[in-house]
Formats: structure tokens, C-alpha cells, sequence
């Protein structure tokens, strides 16, 4: 049996892995349940799933939580605000971590997770994006293990071969290549791009997903913070990672050899197979997931990216290249303008722009050496990030 903390039960990859552990009640104990502050759904999780504790990190929200779950007898016990978090992630009653909050907020209970040595599926790849190194090194302290959940390094992941738990790249691996819907807005004139509301931005075509990562996708951020954490997770070079549009997103990723296999893997599009893959990881369970009908989908597309419509994909390579604190300072600024993206204080081409000027006005720095380091030159870029969105016409 698997004792489970589930790190942003509430969002789209929370409420999957639920999916998933309850085909499985004799596999996974669901031992805590953390979100921001939608106490509503938290309690009807609760209902469902008995959990040891549930925390939320807004205090007012876990007070009605906490009046919720007393008015129906419920044992589970209700904690409040951000170190609960890292204190149900850390627990030694846990083996597994669903690290699922989105943005920066997911560092602390996830580093806790690593410190503390568990399994942790990780789903949040901002943290990895902003403190990969140090990430690492915790995890490497404390005994923990990744299992990547993002879909593209878990097909990585899998065509990697198995080393008995880590799997980095070995020898004779050519290229990582991560393939990449494209979004809404593969196709849309380019003139239409600064006018995009946050709903269009939010349609993705093949994968239902938070907003924040629905906005990244349209940008292709998304795939920018990617290929960092593909860096810091396979250890490959940044020349040998690539990116492929693929728009049926069915083949998650590809690994090439230098003999001139590749080995892709696929699956539809439904992040139940990567969780499932993760939670069961070396075995197999099932997902609820359909099986995948080739015939049905007939065509398999592949393109380069456009690099002109995608401006923020080259700005996160620029920012992988340059290293230091320039991942970090990418991802916080890139938070703070899909936020005011999606407060409709921006328009859509401005994210690119705010995230350009942000991390030209930073410079180049070194990487933070330790938690409370990142913590500050992410801080600092916010700030920075939230002038440059005064200069922004909305
Ligand atoms: P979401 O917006 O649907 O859910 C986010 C969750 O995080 C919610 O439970 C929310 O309560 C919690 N949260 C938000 N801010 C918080 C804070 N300050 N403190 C504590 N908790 C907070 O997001 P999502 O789509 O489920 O994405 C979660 C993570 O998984 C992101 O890092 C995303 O990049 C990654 N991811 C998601 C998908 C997907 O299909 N949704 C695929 C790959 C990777
Ligand atoms: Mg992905």
C-alpha cells in the first residue's frame, strides 16, 4: 500500500490522480489533500477519499473547510497555510508526493518532499525550472526519487532505458526530441495574435489543463520551461535536446539513438497514462485511459516550430543557454505577465515582451546556491516583471 500527499488536489492534475487512485483502493492510501483555497472542492474530496489531514494555504478558506468537515463527522484533520504543506509532504507516514501545485508556490513542499526522501511525481515543473541544481541535490541528500508526470519526459522517461530507478541519459543517446502540440494559435495570422482573449488562449485543441499552463502552451513557454527541465532531469546538453510540432499530440516524445533508432511513446492525450505510469512505476496498472485507436486518428503530422510566432520558446532557450539565474528570473517573470494576461491587464504578445525585458534588465547572474537565494532573485524578478506591465497598452 502507497501512503499519497497530493500537492494541488483541487487542479486538473490533483483531480487525475484522484481519478486514478480510486481504481486502485487496495494500492494508494490518500493520507493528505493540499490546494490554494477552494475549500468547496476540497471537502467534497474529502468526502470521497478519508483523508488523514487536508491543508489549505488561504486561512479563511481551511476555517470553512474545517466547519465543513466537523458538521459531517469527518476525521479528517484540517491544517492552514503554506507549511502545512511542507509539513504533510515531508511526513513520515508518506512515501509518495504528487507534486501538482502550479508556478513557483510548488518549491517549498516539493524541495520538503525531496529533502525528506520520498517518490516524488513531479508534475510542478516550475520548481525544477527555478532551482533545478539545487533541486536536485536535495533530492540527491535525501534519498528521493522523480518520476517525471510532465507528458513528454515521462515518455522519455520510458524510452530511456531502465537503470534501476534514475534514468539518465546514457551513452549513445543522440538527441531527446520533445514534440509539442502548437496550440490554438498554430495557424492563426499573425497579426491576430495581440488581440487574443483569455479564453481563445485557454482552448487548447488536444489537452484540458490548467489556465496557466493553457496560456504557456499558446505561447510556447510551456515548451521553453520543458527543455530546462528535460536538462536538468536527463542530464542532456542543451544542443541535443529538440523541440517537434506535432498537433495530434499523440506521440509524447522521442528518443534517438545513435545507431538511428528512435523510440517514441504514445498514448492519447489524457494525463491519467503518465500519472498511472508514475504511481505504479516499475509496474503497470490500468488508467481509464482508452485505448488508443490509430486507425481512428490515421494521420500522424510533424513540424518545425516557428520560431517567429513563438517568441518565448527562444527565450527559453536563450535562458537555458545563459544558465545562472536565468531560468529562475524567465519563469517568475513569464508567471507574473500570464497573470495579468489572464486579468485582461495585458494582451497576449506583451507576455513575450515583459518576460524579454525582465530578463534583460536582470542580466547575467549566477544560479542561487540555496533555497532562500532563489527565493530572493525570484522575488526580485516579479518585481521587476510588475514595472515592466505599467509600460504594457492593454
Ligand atoms: P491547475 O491550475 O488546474 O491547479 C493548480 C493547483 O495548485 C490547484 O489545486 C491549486 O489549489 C494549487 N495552487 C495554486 N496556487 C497555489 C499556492 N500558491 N499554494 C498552494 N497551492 C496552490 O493546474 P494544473 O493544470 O493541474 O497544473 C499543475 C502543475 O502541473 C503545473 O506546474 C503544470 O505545469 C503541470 N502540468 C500540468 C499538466 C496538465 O495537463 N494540467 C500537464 C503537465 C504538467
Ligand atoms: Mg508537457
Amino acid at each position: 500500500m502507497q501512503t499519497l500527499t497530493i500537492l494541488g488536489a483541487t487542479g486538473s492534475i490533483g483531480r487525475s490522480t484522484l481519478h486514478v487512485v480510486a481504481r486502485h483502493p487496495d494500492r494508494y492510501r490518500v493520507f493528505a489533500l493540499c490546494a490554494q483555497r477552494r475549500a468547496a472542492e476540497l471537502y467534497e474530496q474529502c468526502l470521497r477519499f478519508a483523508p488523514r489531514y487536508a491543508a489549505l494555504v488561504d486561512p479563511r478558506a481551511a476555517r470553512e473547510l474545517a466547519d465543513r468537515i466537523a458538521a459531517a463527522g469527518l476525521d479528517t484533520e484540517v491544517l492552514a497555510g503554506p507549511l502545512a504543506l511542507a509539513e504533510l509532504s515531508a511526513h513520515e507516514e508518506v512515501d509518495t508526493v504528487m507534486a501538482a501545485i502550479v508556478g513557483g508556490a510548488g518549491l517549498a513542499p516539493t524541495i520538503a518532499a525531496a529533502r525528506a526522501g520520498k517518490r516524488i511525481l513531479l508534475a510542478n515543473k516550475e520548481s525544477l525550472v527555478m532551482a533545478g541544481e539545487v533541486f536536485l541535490r536535495a533530492c540527491r541528500e535525501g534519498g528521493a526519487t522523480v518520476l517525471p508526470i510532465d507528458s513528454e519526459h515521462n515518455a522519455v522517461f520510458q524510452c530511456l532505458p531502465s537503470d534501476g530507478g534514475a534514468r539518465r541519459c546514457p551513452e549513445g543517446v543522440r538527441r531527446i526530441v520533445l514534440t509539442a502540440s502548437g496550440g490554438p494559435f498554430r495557424r492563426a495570422p499573425l497579426a491576430q495574435m495581440r488581440d487574443v482573449t483569455p479564453e481563445q488562449a485557454c482552448a487548447h485543441p488536444n489537452w484540458s489543463m490548467g489556465r496557466k499552463i493553457s496560456v504557456d502552451s499558446a505561447t510556447m513557454m510551456n515548451k521553453g520551461l520543458e527543455l530546462i527541465e528535460a536538462f536538468h532531469l536527463f542530464g542532456v546538453p542543451a544542443a541535443r535536446l529538440d523541440v517537434l510540432v506535432h498537433p495530434q499530440s499523440i506521440v509524447h516524445s522521442l528518443v534517438e539513438y545513435d545507431d538511428g533508432s528512435v523510440l517514441a511513446q504514445m498514448g492519447n492525450p489524457d494525463m491519467r497514462t503518465p500519472i498511472a505510469q508514475a504511481l505504479a512505476h516499475p509496474q503497470r496498472i490500468d488508467s481509464g485511459v482508452a485505448p488508443l485507436d490509430l486507425v481512428a486518428i490515421a494521420r500522424l503530422e510533424f513540424e518545425a516550430p516557428d520560431a517567429h510566432r513563438f517568441p518565448c520558446l527562444q527565450l527559453a532557450r536563450e535562458a537555458l543557454a545563459a544558465g545562472g539565474a536565468a531560468p529562475c528570473v524567465l519563469n517568475a517573470a513569464n508567471e507574473i505577465a500570464v497573470a495579468a494576461f489572464l486579468g485582461r491587464a495585458i494582451r497576449f504578445t506583451d507576455i513575450a515582451a515583459v518576460t524579454e525585458g525582465v530578463l534583460q534588465a536582470v542580466g547575467s547572474r549566477a544560479a542561487g546556491s540555496g533555497i532562500e537565494e532563489i527565493f530572493a532573485i525570484d522575488e526580485e524578478a516579479r518585481a521587476l516583471a510588475r514595472a515592466h506591465l505599467a509600460r504594457c497598452t492593454a
